[in-house]
């Protein structure tokens, strides 16, 4: 590839992936353009609150952003303490010294990761055109589309409340098959969500329950609630470049196959995208090195929680409370190791088999992927 700074470079999709790639380019002087399907930045998410994961790297991803030149002028809620409930209503502390993860707000309002990258962006020359639906985009260019399958989705309410900041996971089939249920509070606001692998047909059933076992268990309190929910996509790609272009982001199916964390890829798979074009280097090696056995590891990580059922999860809520540093405790569960290495065929296997959600026909149906169809 070649970095001619007379070319213009366009990115298709402005989510933290293809932002991520535009400021690392104009950084380096170029001239970038990046298309963006809907009239702002962060439009699936709405307000919704999100983590940024900070157990994958020892160095803190805040400092991580910084080293790459990515803002981090975003509002955040550091988090460290936090609480797990099994389905039994059993309450567990979680503790760790460090953040596990900051809690950032996605959508395009002021303080919003998405609106603090679009800025950064701007101001460094890049060309944000909004209802910009790309069908094709020749090279130099950079696909960032998002999402292209539902693998998993989270669906909930945001809402308004007088509930003090805090973080509770309910992991529980009956409410969130194969995934967990979570509510974050921060600063009179609030999502309550279940992160679903499968039955995403009864998704409002699940809901429901959800909401009920919060109010239940920690008092959940919402005034003037939102429906809001979107899905998650995730493989892990041989090559991630169409003809010459790089692939980035959920596009390429990076993200945590274990819980759905995909923001911290996105932004390292942009910026590797537009190293590799600055730097005429190829994208492919790069995100091996650099992600591709802690993506391995996440699949193996999904295979295994997608065997344990109540009573499993109920034990693994018990070890991971004995921990005396979650966050210690998460960077070992995503880094390889020989017994996940040789795991890993069988989980490729066994995730590539749950993906087959019988229960979701995809024709007559409201689930959030079918519903997604008009805004994404
Ligand atoms: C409800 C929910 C909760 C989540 N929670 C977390 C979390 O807590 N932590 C975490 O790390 N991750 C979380 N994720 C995942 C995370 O949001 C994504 O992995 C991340 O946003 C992916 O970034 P991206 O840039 O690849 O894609 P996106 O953020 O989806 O951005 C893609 C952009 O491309 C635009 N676009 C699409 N098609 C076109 C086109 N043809 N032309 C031009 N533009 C186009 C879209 O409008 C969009 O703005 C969550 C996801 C969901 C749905």
């Amino acid at each position: 590839m070649n970095a001619d700074k007379d070319n213009t470079i366009q990115i298709a999709g402005a989510g933290p992936a293809g932002l991520a790639a535009a400021i690392t380019l104009a950084h380096a002087g170029c001239k970038v353009i990046v298309h963006e399907a809907q009239p702002d930045v962060g439009w699936r998410f709405k307000r919704d609150f999100q983590g940024l994961e900070n157990w994958t790297t020892r160095q803190d991803v805040l400092s991580v952003l910084k080293d790459a030149d990515i803002t981090t002028d975003f509002e955040f809620l550091p988090c460290t303490n936090g609480v797990t409930i099994d389905a039994w209503g059993q309450t567990r502390a979680i503790n760790s010294t460090e953040p596990i993860f900051y809690l950032v707000e996605r959508g395009p309002n002021p303080g919003s990761l998405d609106h603090a990258l679009l800025e950064q962006a701007q101001e460094l020359g890049v060309d944000v055109m909004f209802n910009s639906r790309v069908k094709q985009l020749a090279y130099p260019a950079i696909l960032a589309t998002g999402p292209k399958a539902a693998d998993a989705i989270a669906v909930g309410y945001h809402f308004e409340t007088n509930m003090p900041n805090g973080y509770w996971v309910i992991c529980d089939n009956d409410l969130a098959p194969g995934g967990y249920a979570y509510l974050l509070i921060w600063n009179g606001k609030g999502t309550v969500k279940t992160c679903m692998f499968s039955d995403f047909k009864n998704e409002k059933h699940y809901v429901q329950r959800t909401v009920e076992r919060f109010q239940r268990l920690v008092g959940l309190q919402m005034n003037n609630p939102v429906a809001h929910g979107g899905a998650g996509n995730f493989y892990i790609p041989v090559r991630a470049i169409a003809g010459k272009r790089p692939v980035v982001g959920e596009q390429a199916g990076f993200q945590d196959t274990l819980w759905g964390f995909g923001i911290r890829h996105a932004i390292t798979s942009g910026i590797l995208a537009a190293r590799s074009i600055l730097e005429n280097t190829d994208y492919d090696a790069n995100w091996h090195s650099e992600f591709k056995p802690m993506l391995r590891v996440s699949a193996v990580n999904r295979a295994l929680y997608s065997m344990l059922g109540n009573r499993g999860f109920k034990w693994f809520l018990q070890y991971v409370s004995r921990q005396k540093d979650v966050r210690d405790f998460l960077f070992h569960q995503y880094h390889p190791t020989l017994f996940k290495a040789l795991l890993y065929p069988w989980a490729d296997h066994r995730v590539k088999s749950l993906r087959n959600d019988a229960a979701c026909s995809h024709l007559d149906c409201e689930c959030v992927w079918c519903r997604m169809g008009d805004e994404h």
